[in-house]
C-alpha cells in the first residue's frame, strides 16, 4: 500500500539516495519502503547509512555476506552496516600524519529503531576485520549479552530497550585490536524498585528464576518468582521461561568468557536475591509514636534480605527505620515516617543495584584493557549506543535525560553535517546555497544554560532542603516565560512541557527533586562495607567516579580526593553528574571522525514488513533527512588527501602500464595540476559526463568515497 502520496524513485536508484536527481518527501519514503519490503533494509545517504528494523531475522548476515564486506572499497557493494564498519576500521588505518586518527560510529533513532542490534553487528564485523580470532576478540563480543542482561529491560515500545547509555571504544594497535574501554551513562535504576503496566524490570531477575537450578535457588533463598513485589505479575509463559534459560545460560558463558571469578558471580546473585527480599519489607506505624515499624509478617523478608547481604538484621533494619547522626559528640536517632521507610528500602535497593552494575562495567574495563606500551599510539573505534528518544504516557526524570541525550546527540549530527561542512563551502569560496535545518540549539539551551537552564534550576532547587517538586515546577514556569521551548503544565498538574527535536514531551515533575539528590541513606555505606559477602563490602568501599562507575584501582592521592568528594554532603547531583559524563562524551566525539547510522523504526506494533508512512515520515522529517540528503547531493562530501586524490585519478595522466610509485605519481601529479594540465582533463571528463547524460548512456562506475 503506497500511501501519503509517496512514489518510488525512478529506476536506476542503486540504494544511494544522494544519487536520486529529483527528491522529496514522498520519492524518500516511497524509496525506502519500496527497498524495505524487498528486505533491503539499509540505504545510503552518501556516507550516513539509513538502517529501517525488520522486526525479523534476515539472511543479511552470515559469514558470506560479511566476507564480502571485509574489503576496503564497499562503495560497489549494497548499503550495509557491515560497509560502516569496514570505512571506519579502514579509515582508522588508513590515516596518516599525526599517527591514527579516531573514528566514533554514532548510532541514533527512537527507543526500538535498532540501535543495539546495530551495534552487535558493528562490533561482530570489525572482529571480522581483525581476523585475529584471539581470546580479546572472544571477550569483547561477550561484553553485550552481559551488559544488555544487567542494563536492558522490556519497556512498552521495545522487549530489549537498552535502560543506560554506552560508549565502547575499541583500541587498535596497527590492525590488531589490543583493549576495549567502556563508559556507561546513567542507569535507570528506579527501575529495579517500579514499573509501569506492561514493563518489565532488568532482565536478569527473569534470567536467574529461569535459569538457576533447584539447589541453587535454595542456597540464595529464592521462593517461587510470583512472591516478589519488585517483579510480581510479570512472568511469561512457558515459552518466555525457556527463552529466559537459554538466556541465563548465555551470561553465565560471557561471565566466565569475560573473566568474573566464581566467588564474585556467587556473591552478585546473592546481592540481587537480597533486592528482591528487602522488596517484600514493608512497614506500619507505630501505634504510639506514628514512627514506622517494620510489620508483623514482613519479618522473615527482612531477615532474609540481610542474610543475602550478608549484613546484620538490626543494623539493616537501622537503616530501613531511622536516621542516625552524631552531633557534638552525641548519637542523635530519627525515626522515619512510613514513607520514609519505604524510601530507604527502595534507595538500598536501586543503590544495590546501580553498585553491581557499575562494578561489572569497571570489571570488563579491567579485563579487556590493553596491555601494551604507553608510549605507542593507539588506533581507536568508538561505538555509541545510547537510550534511544523516548515519549511515553508519563516521562519522569529517567525520560528527561535520555531526551537530553538525544538532544545533545542530534546537535552533533547537525553541527557535523550542516555547520561545519558549509562552514568549509564557504571558506573555500564554492559556490553555494546555504541549506537550513532545523537547528536545536534553543532547546539546549533551555536545558544546558548555566546559571538558568533547566538543569541548573533544578540543581539549584535540589540544594534548598524545604523546596519541592512543586516549587521546582513554579520556578520553572516563572523563569521560562515566553520561551518557545518551554510550556508550563496544564491546570493543577505538576508537570510541564519541552519542545524536543523529535517533538513535544511532557514530564510529570513529581520525583524530580528526589531522583536528582540521589542521596545514599545514612549508613547504608557503613551497613555495606561491613558485610560478610566479600563483593558488596568492596562495592561500598571503592570510590565511584563521576559517571558512578568503579574506580578500585585509581592511584591511592586521586582516590583519597574522590573519596572526600564522595564523602561530602556537596555530593554531585544526579543531573550534574549527567551533564559532564555527557560532555565527555561530547569531547571525545568531536576530537573524532564521525560515521552516522540513522535507525528507523517502521512501526509501532513490532510488525515484520509493515511501514507505517506516518510514523516513518515524522522520524525522517526530525532527523532533518531531507536536507542531510541535498547537502550529501549537492555538497561536496569527498575529502581525499592529495595522494589519495592523485593515486585514484593518475590513470588521467599516465598510461595504465606506466610504473610509478605512489610518491612519485603524487608528485608528477601536484606538477601536472600547477601547469593546469590536469584541470583540462576535469574539464574534457565533465563535457564527457554531459553526452553521457544526453544520450542516456549507462555504466556502473565507482563511487568515490
Ligand atoms: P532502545 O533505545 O530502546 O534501546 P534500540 O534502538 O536499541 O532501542 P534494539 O533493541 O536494537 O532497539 O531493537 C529492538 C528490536 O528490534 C530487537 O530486539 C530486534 O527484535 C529487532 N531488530 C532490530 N534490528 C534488527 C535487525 N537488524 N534484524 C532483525 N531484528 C532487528
Ligand atoms: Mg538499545
Amino acid at each position: 500500500m503506497v500511501s501519503l502520496g509517496e512514489r518510488p524513485p525512478a529506476a536506476g536508484f542503486g540504494g544511494d539516495l544522494a544519487a536520486l536527481a529529483e527528491l522529496d518527501e514522498a520519492t524518500l519514503l516511497g524509496g525506502l519502503r519500496e527497498r524495505f519490503v524487498r528486505q533491503q533494509v539499509y540505504t545510503d545517504v552518501g556516507d550516513i547509512l539509513i538502517a529501517m528494523n525488520p522486526f525479523q531475522p534476515l539472511p543479511l548476515y552470515g559469514r558470506e555476506v560479511s566476507k564480502q564486506y571485509l574489503c576496503h572499497e564497499t562503495s560497489a557493494l549494497p548499503p550495509h552496516i557491515f560497509a560502516v564498519a569496514s570505512r571506519a576500521y579502514h579509515a582508522m588505518l588508513g590515516h596518516r600524519g599525526s599517527g591514527p586518527r579516531s573514528q566514533c560510529i554514532v548510532i541514533s533513532g527512537e527507543s526500538g529503531a535498532g540501535k543495539t542490534e546495530s551495534t552487535k553487528l558493528l562490533l561482530q564485523h570489525i572482529m571480522n576485520l581483525c581476523k585475529g580470532n584471539s581470546q580479546l576478540e572472544q571477550q569483547i563480543l561477550q561484553v553485550n549479552p552481559l551488559l544488555e542482561a544487567f542494563g536492558n529491560a522490556q519497556t512498552v515500545v521495545n522487549d530489549n530497550s537498552s535502560r543506560f547509555g554506552k560508549y565502547i571504544q575499541l583500541r587498535f594497535q596497527k590492525n590488531t585490536v589490543q583493549g576495549a574501554k567502556l563508559s556507561e551513562y546513567l542507569l535507570e535504576k528506579s527501575r529495579v524498585v517500579q514499573q509501569d503496566a506492561g514493563e518489565r524490570n532488568f532482565h536478569i531477575f527473569y534470567y536467574m528464576f529461569a535459569g538457576l537450578s533447584a539447589e541453587e535457588k535454595e542456597m540464595y533463598g529464592l521462593l517461587d518468582p510470583s512472591v516478589y513485589r519488585y517483579i510480581s505479575g510479570r512472568f511469561g509463559t512457558q515459552d518466555i521461561a525457556q527463552r529466559w534459560k537459554h538466556k541465563y545460560k548465555e551470561v553465565c558463558n560471557a561471565l566466565d568468557m569475560v573473566g568474573f571469578q566464581e566467588q564474585e558471580q556467587v556473591d552478585m546473585q546473592a546481592i540481587l536475591a537480597g533486592v528482591l527480599s528487602l522488596g517484600n519489607v514493608t512497614f506500619e506505624p507505630e501505634e504510639s509514636s506514628g514512627s514506622a515499624k517494620v510489620s508483623e509478617a514482613s519479618w522473615g523478608w527482612l531477615k532474609a534480605a540481610a542474610g543475602q547481604f550478608g549484613v546484620q538484621d538490626d543494623e539493616l533494619l537501622k537503616c530501613l527505620i531511622c536516621t542516625m547522626s552524631v552531633t557534638r559528640g552525641e548519637q542523635i536517632l530519627r525515626f522515619h515516617t512510613q514513607q520514609q521507610a519505604e524510601d530507604a528500602r527502595d534507595s538500598i535497593a536501586k543503590v544495590a543495584y546501580g553498585r553491581v552494575f557499575g562494578w561489572i562495567v569497571c570489571k570488563i574495563n579491567e579485563l579487556l584493557a590493553e596491555n601494551v606500551d604507553t608510549e605507542v599510539e593507539l588506533g581507536e573505534i568508538g561505538i555509541l549506543d545510547i537510550f534511544g528518544f523516548e515519549n511515553f504516557a508519563v516521562n519522569r526524570f529517567e525520560q528527561f535525560c535520555i531526551n537530553l541525550a538525544n538532544e545533545q546527540l542530534q546537535h552533533f549530527f547537525n553541527h557535523h553535517i550542516f555547520q561545519l561542512e558549509q562552514a568549509a563551502y564557504k571558506e573555500e569560496d564554492l559556490p553555494w546555497e546555504t541549506i537550513t535545518f532545523n537547528n536545536n540549539e534553543p532547546t539546549l539551551d533551555l536545558l544546558l544554560a548555566k546559571p538558568l537552564g533547566l538543569l541548573s534550576l533544578l540543581d539549584e532547587q535540589s540544594a534548598f532542603p524545604q523546596a519541592t517538586d512543586k516549587t521546582f515546577v513554579d520556578k520553572l514556569n516563572s523563569s521560562f516565560k515566553g520561551n518557545s521551548q518551554f510550556q508550563p503544565g496544564r491546570g493543577h498538574v505538576l508537570a510541564f512541557s519541552i519542545i524536543h527535536y523529535a517533538g513535544k514531551v511532557q514530564y510529570t515533575a513529581e520525583g524530580f527533586l528526589e531522583k536528582n539528590r540521589d542521596t545514599l541513606p545514612a549508613n547504608v555505606r557503613g551497613l555495606f562495607t561491613d558485610s560478610v559477602t566479600p563483593l558488596l563490602s568492596v562495592l561500598f568501599k571503592a570510590t565511584i567516579s563521576r559517571t558512578g562507575t568503579l574506580m578500585p584501582h585509581v592511584k591511592a592521592k586521586v582516590r583519597a580526593e574522590a573519596d572526600n568528594k564522595f564523602n561530602s554532603t556537596r555530593k554531585q547531583t544526579a543531573g550534574a553528574q549527567f551533564r559532564h559524563s555527557l560532555m565527555v562524551l561530547m569531547e571525545r566525539m568531536y576530537s573524532a571522525n564521525p560515521h552516522f547510522v540513522r535507525c528507523i523504526k517502521p512501526n509501532s506494533q513490532k510488525e515484520p514488513g509493515v511501514v507505517d508512512s506516518q510514523m516513518v515520515l515524522q522520524q525522517l522529517r526530525y532527523n532533518g533527512l531531507l536536507e542531510t540528503i541535498r547537502i550529501r547531493r549537492d555538497g561536496f562530501s569527498w575529502r581525499p588527501s592529495f595522494e589519495e586524490f592523485a593515486e585514484r585519478y593518475a590513470i588521467l595522466l599516465f598510461k595504465p602500464d606506466v610504473s610509478l610509485t605512489k610518491e612519485r605519481k603524487s608528485r608528477l601529479f601536484f606538477k601536472y595540476w600547477h601547469q593546469e594540465q590536469l584541470v583540462k582533463c576535469v574539464e574534457q571528463l565533465e563535457r564527457a559526463a554531459v553526452i553521457i547524460q544526453k544520450e542516456r548512456i549507462s555504466f556502473p562506475v565507482p563511487k568515490p568515497r
